[in-house]
């Protein structure tokens, strides 16, 4: 479980970027933030991998203080997708992915059939893909190996930070159906970011919707829809 206790965050030049905020979220649960530029969530994202430490407050992972974990330790245990996911251009499909495994010291002759079954898990087929560079892929095929990279290195939180903006609208909505599905299969607690309220509504478990740093509201997606 992730919790937020009473954080605030006011950055060097005064600007409070999150106020006094408190959040749950379960083992588990896939969780949107969403709301208006500069309404705070990246920042709140970022206090979850320490690239940026709350000013007061607390923020557990699994009951853990997260201020007295050493950050390069957590990030390890937190896995991150972004807009810009930097494959590695002169590197395979299967060796970006590699690296994580590597990385996690998974043993040489249990790694290819670990890369094999997360290409499977995010749709795309490992006799066709495995093998191909990062430019012979799509926008949306990239975004999955993204994914899969986030994956691979079994973290129990993920983090996403609008991973779909750059994408056509096919494309996303293809995402969006992909990582709900995906959901139902992993055990990971997922914190999304986005500004787009009708990808919220379509893959969140909870919705958090903020303003000035603070959270207005926090339902689920009917809920939402039913109390706007
Ligand atoms: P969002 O992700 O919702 O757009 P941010 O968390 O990026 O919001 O920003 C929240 C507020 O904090 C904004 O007013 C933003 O300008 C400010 N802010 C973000 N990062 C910094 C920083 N490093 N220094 C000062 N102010 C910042
Ligand atoms: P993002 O929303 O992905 O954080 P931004 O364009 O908001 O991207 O911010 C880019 C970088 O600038 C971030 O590291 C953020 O913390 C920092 N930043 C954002 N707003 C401010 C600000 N008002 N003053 C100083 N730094 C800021």
């Amino acid at each position: 479980m992730l919790k937020f206790e009473n954080v605030t965050k006011r950055y060097v030049d005064g600007t409070v970027a999150v106020k006094s905020l408190n959040l749950q979220v379960a083992a588990g649960e896939l969780v949107v933030l969403i709301g208006p530029s500069g309404c705070g969530k990246s920042t709140t994202m970022k206090m979850i991998n320490r690239l940026v430490d709350p000013s007061s407050g607390t923020i557990t992972v699994d009951g853990k203080d997260i201020s007295k974990v050493n950050p390069v330790e957590l990030r390890r245990n937190i896995g991150y997708v972004i807009q810009q996911i930097g494959l590695f251009p002169h590197m395979t499909i299967a060796q970006n992915a590699e690296i994580i495994l590597k990385l996690k010291k998974v043993p040489e002759n249990e790694r290819s059939k670990k890369i094999d079954e997360l290409l499977e898990l995010v749709n795309l087929d490992p006799a066709q893909y495995r093998d191909r560079y990062p430019h012979e892929l799509s926008g949306g095929q990239q975004q999955r190996v993204g994914v899969i990279r986030a994956l691979a290195a079994e973290p129990s939180i993920i983090l996403m930070d609008e991973p779909f903006s750059a994408l056509d609208p096919l494309s996303r909505e293809q995402l969006q159906d992909e990582l709900s599905r995906l959901k139902k299969t992993i055990k990971q607690t997922i914190v999304f970011v986005t500004h787009d309220m009708d990808e919220a509504l379509k893959i969140a478990d909870r919705i958090i919707l903020m303003k000035d740093g603070e959270i207005v509201q926090a339902d689920t997606p009917d809920r939402m829809l039913r109390h706007p």
